[in-house]
């Protein structure tokens, strides 16, 4: 058994930070990813809302993460999947295929991804056309047509911020009402860019190397209808990575770790940072920010208060 101050599950900006700060402070830290680490981050082309990076690429902000993390002495392990974990005890140990770690605290990083259609066609568009973040991507789709899947809270005030930048914003949503709260529906009602296809679903996305077009099919006529547009937010929920913990932590109903607000989780010593955790926005910057929080608060609760060890 391979013995550490504190084991991080998820090597993305959440987990990373806490590595960072938990290694500069000296501690003997183990990240374990079951991919190949940075997170979601790697998923996206372009990042421009993290600040003092101007505009960056996703995996290079990741990667300057990972090489932060491992130059303070933090240890990363890829491709680990865990078997089994025993959290409660004060030596908390975590067994993957590849080998069994033990712990005084654990940071649970491991985020999540955004629900996706499922259709063949998105994949290709991923980061050229199709985004899972209004947030995000917003003003790369200044002056042009575009498109939000979904019909709940999110998709509706997303698609009421996204009319800043679009030309225009059709919200393409499966059933013949939405499932947002009264004010968010109305807003996007009374907003002139927007409109609506309703009982319709999204069947294909088209274009050679970029996003063109989209081919929506409406439920109850069975008619195609084809739009031309240059972007589509897909704004249908969201899947935390939480799987492997459930019954283990304490999960809400959307399956996300419930943590106080210094991370904690039900369990001592076990802290939960970023997407994974209930929250409402999920962000690098948020990410970062639990990340940080869990690292302090594992350190306080291995030593105490003791702001000279940080
Ligand atoms: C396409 C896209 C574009 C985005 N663009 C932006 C942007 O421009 N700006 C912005 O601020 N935010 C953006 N986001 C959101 C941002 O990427 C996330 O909020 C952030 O990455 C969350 O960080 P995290 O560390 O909590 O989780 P994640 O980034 O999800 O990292 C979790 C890590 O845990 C690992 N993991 C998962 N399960 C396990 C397990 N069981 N065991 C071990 N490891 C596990 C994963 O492999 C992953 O490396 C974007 C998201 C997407 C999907």
């Amino acid at each position: 058994m391979d013995r550490y101050d504190t084991l991080i599950i998820g090597a993305g900006p959440a987990g990373l930070t806490a590595g960072i700060y938990l290694s500069r402070a000296r501690q003997n830290v183990l990240i374990l990813d079951s991919g190949s680490g940075g997170g979601q981050v790697t998923l996206t082309h372009a990042v421009a809302n993290y600040p003092g990076t101007g505009e960056t690429y996703g995996y290079k902000l990741a990667s300057e993460m990972k090489k932060q993390a491992v130059g303070f002495g933090c240890e990363i392990l890829t491709n680990q999947k865990i078997r089994s974990m025993e959290l409660e005890a004060d030596e908390k140990i975590i067994r993957t295929e590849k080998g069994d770690y033990s712990g005084k605290t654990v940071i649970v990083a491991a985020g999540g991804k955004p629900r996706t259609l499922g259709i063949d066609s998105e994949k290709k568009f991923q980061g050229t056309g199709i985004s899972y973040c209004a947030t995000c991507d917003g003003d790369f789709f200044t002056d042009e047509d575009i498109i939000v899947v979904g019909g709940g809270n999110s998709a509706l005030e997303e698609a009421v911020s996204l009319t800043q930048y679009a030309k225009s914003v059709t919200i393409v949503h499966q059933f013949d009402h939405f499932q947002g709260y009264p004010h968010a529906i109305k807003a996007a009602e009374e907003n002139s860019k927007i409109s609506f296809m309703m009982e319709s679903i999204v069947e294909d996305f088209l274009g050679e190397d970029t996003l063109t077009g989209v081919r929506v099919r409406n439920k109850k006529t069975n008619e195609n209808i084809e739009l031309n547009i240059t972007g589509a937010f897909i704004l249908i929920g969201y899947v935390p990575g939480s799987k492997p913990f459930s019954g283990v932590i304490e999960l809400n109903g959307r399956d996300e770790i419930v943590t106080d607000e210094g991370m904690a989780t039900n369990l001592k010593g076990v802290f939960a940072a970023g997407d994974i955790r209930q929250k409402k926005f999920r962000q690098i910057t948020t990410a970062v920010s639990d990340g940080t929080i869990a690292a302090l608060n594992a350190m306080e609760f291995m030593y105490g208060a003791d702001p000279d060890k940080i």
